[in-house]
């Protein structure tokens, strides 16, 4: 990986919360990169200290120790479990609300985002509230609003667990053909290893708290990367499925 290809940069990172209980330990010493146009998973057990991340590279929280570097103009979206679209607002409005906050050129966003949400299927719904849509709409009115205000970098925080098992594979596909074609660099945490598996160029497995990197696979399948459903099917998915299941080394 060059220098100059290079989207985010974690150096060191460490992160120990201050609570009324003592002090709870994170995030201990985490290094990493990721490369522009990359799709990165961190995968961990629960309580691992995944969000805690995310947090910190989004600029909501200071590490204690470390420092993240961002390429660019260093702009994020984030996207979380929850759509949090409003619902007193259409999709529109919804799609439009970080261009509002954003200060000046509201003409040329409203463009943009309309061409995403004719491109996405989303048009003809645009003056539909929320309520009125599947939440595998919602999580795509959610991205398209995320992809509105043009991040460098995506975020996903378990950006699919709220929904049902057959729901989840197919906004996952449709989220993960939204961000390829707009050629973003994403950063997603979830625990479910397929899901990283199926959608990731790395994963990178976290230790249970504080988090230390246990290990990075390369997802590489022989007959090319397809969407995120057809990787389920290659014969290389179930040898990353079971060494990481290993390595996240589950206590029941
Ligand atoms: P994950 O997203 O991997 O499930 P989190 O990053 O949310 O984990 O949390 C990591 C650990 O830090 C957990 O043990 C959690 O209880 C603790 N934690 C999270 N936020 C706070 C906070 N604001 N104050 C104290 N402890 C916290
Ligand atoms: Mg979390």
């Amino acid at each position: 990986m060059s220098e100059q290809n290079i989207m985010v940069q974690v150096s060191n990172l460490a992160l120990t919360y201050q609570s009324a209980e003592g002090e709870i330990e994170a995030i201990r010493d985490l290094s990493f990169s990721v490369a522009d146009g990359e799709f990165v998973s961190v995968i961990g057990p629960s309580g691992c200290g995944k969000s805690t991340l995310l947090s910190i590279i989004a600029g909501l929280l200071s590490p204690t120790a470390g420092e993240i570097r961002l390429a660019g103009d260093g702009s994020i979206g984030y996207m979380l479990q929850k759509d949090s679209l409003f619902p007193w607002r259409t999709i529109r409005r919804n799609v439009l609300l970080g261009a509002e906050i954003k200060s000046g050129g509201l003409r040329a966003a409203e463009e943009y985002a309309d061409s995403l949400l004719k491109t996405y299927g989303l048009w003809e719904f645009r003056d539909c509230f929320p309520g009125q849509l599947s939440g595998g709409m919602r999580q795509r009115a959610a991205l398209i609003r995320t992809l509105a205000v043009r991040p460098q970098l995506l975020l996903l925080d378990e950006a699919f667990s709220a929904l049902d098992y057959q729901t989840r594979l197919a906004v996952a596909d449709d989220i993960y053909s939204i961000i390829r074609r707009e050629g973003k660099t994403a950063m997603m945490v979830t625990h479910d290893i397929s899901e990283a598996v199926s959608l990731s160029d790395r994963v990178i497995v976290l230790t249970k708290r504080p988090a230390v990197i246990k290990s990075i696979y390369d997802i590489r399948f022989a007959a090319g990367r397809k969407s995120p459903l057809q990787c389920r099917e290659e014969p290389e998915f179930r040898g990353y499925f079971n060494q990481i299941w290993r390595d996240i080394d589950v206590h029941v």
